[in-house]
């Protein structure tokens, strides 16, 4: 623990991420030393991001019927699970970008269950962020599947202020999660991502089978990458999907997972997304907003309910964590 307690105080220090042999020994730090743990993240996470935790919205514009086999997931068309097949017009999209904006949150995320955007999708999501950019003060961000290099450059040209593509579990352990595209895609997206000016945001999902090594090589391979955003998920078994029986991960084990994430990654907005409520409670989300963790989505999630988004910010005014503030929302108010 003691060598695991020096290398988090250098990234407090330097700024710069654990390797991945220190980031696996955090994986091991017993529950008695988790409080010191959850602390130097905390830190890390204050010195290197400032105060303030971001909160975005996310909404589906296309649900169900996706024809990749991702195995923790209720939209894949290759299961039978209950989630049914919906696809949602301009009004309710702004109409929902209102919500997600009148919680305070500055992001707000149009997600679509593809393999990769088509053309009704992409004419879909013009409209959209058009009429979305027209009504509401928020930032726009979009999560489509794969890219083609036109249909990155195109989002980025239309205002789309970061974009979503999760790798979702370590190179390694990928093969066993999805098989009908690979991370090397995946990776290949969000380069492209980069490269068209948008901000990257890409995280995973935890409790999906992989080993704590894996989990740790994860880590490190996401701070290769260097996104903006990393949203942390936890696996809930949704039924009819291959992953249907994992167990959940313990409190404990989600809880040091964000710290390593918050180790290796010092500078990313670090986002708890979905499962965790289901994994977390109320407790374990105020230990992990006071242990590396600066970002939450509210409200609902894509196939499962979330919180009441009142009773997030009641806790972050609890806690002292002011509401980030997007440049957008800043100038409007100053106009
Ligand atoms: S995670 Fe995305 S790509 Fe994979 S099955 Fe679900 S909707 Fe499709």
């Amino acid at each position: 623990m003691t060598d695991v307690l020096a290398s988090a105080e250098r990234v407090l220090r330097d700024g710069i991420g654990l390797t991945e042999p220190e980031l696996r020994a955090v994986l091991d730090v017993d529950d008695d030393s988790l409080p010191r743990l959850l602390d130097l993240a905390h830190r890390v996470r204050r010195r290197w991001c400032g105060p303030g935790v971001e909160i975005e919205g996310i909404v589906s514009v296309k649900t169900g019927g996706c024809p990749e086999d991702c195995h923790f997931c209720s939209q894949s068309g290759r299961f039978d699970s209950p989630v049914r097949s919906a696809w949602l017009d301009i009004p309710n999209l702004v109409t929902a970008a209102e919500q997600t904006a009148a919680t305070g949150a500055t992001e707000f995320c149009i997600v679509a269950a593809v393999r990769g955007p088509d053309d009704r999708l992409m004419r879909q999501v013009r409209a959209a962020v058009r009429a979305i950019r027209e009504a509401v003060d928020i930032n726009i961000s979009c999560s489509l599947g794969i890219l083609t290099p036109d249909q990155a450059a195109e989002l980025a040209e239309i205002g789309v202020h970061r974009y979503n593509h999760n790798l979702e579990t370590a190179r390694s352990y990928f093969p066993s999660v999805v098989t009908t595209h690979t991370w090397e895609e995946r990776w290949q997206t969000l380069q492209l991502v980069r490269a068209a000016g948008m901000e990257v945001c890409c995280g995973g999902i935890l409790g999906m089978g992989e080993s704590l090594d894996q989990r740790a090589e994860f880590a490190a391979q996401l701070a290769d990458l260097d996104p903006d955003e990393v949203p942390l998920n936890f696996l809930d078994p949704r039924p009819g999907t291959p992953f249907a029986d994992l167990p959940l991960v313990s409190v404990a084990e989600a809880l040091r997972a964000a710290a390593m994430f918050r180790l290796a990654l010092p500078r990313a907005i670090l986002r708890f997304a979905g499962g965790r409520e289901i994994t977390l409670g109320d407790a374990g989300t105020r230990d992990a907003l006071r242990g590396g963790v600066n970002g939450l989505i509210v409200g609902n999630y894509l196939t499962t309910l979330g919180r009441d988004p009142a009773a997030d910010l009641a806790l972050l005014a609890e806690l002292g964590e002011p509401v980030r503030r997007s440049e957008l929302q800043a100038l409007s108010q100053a106009l």
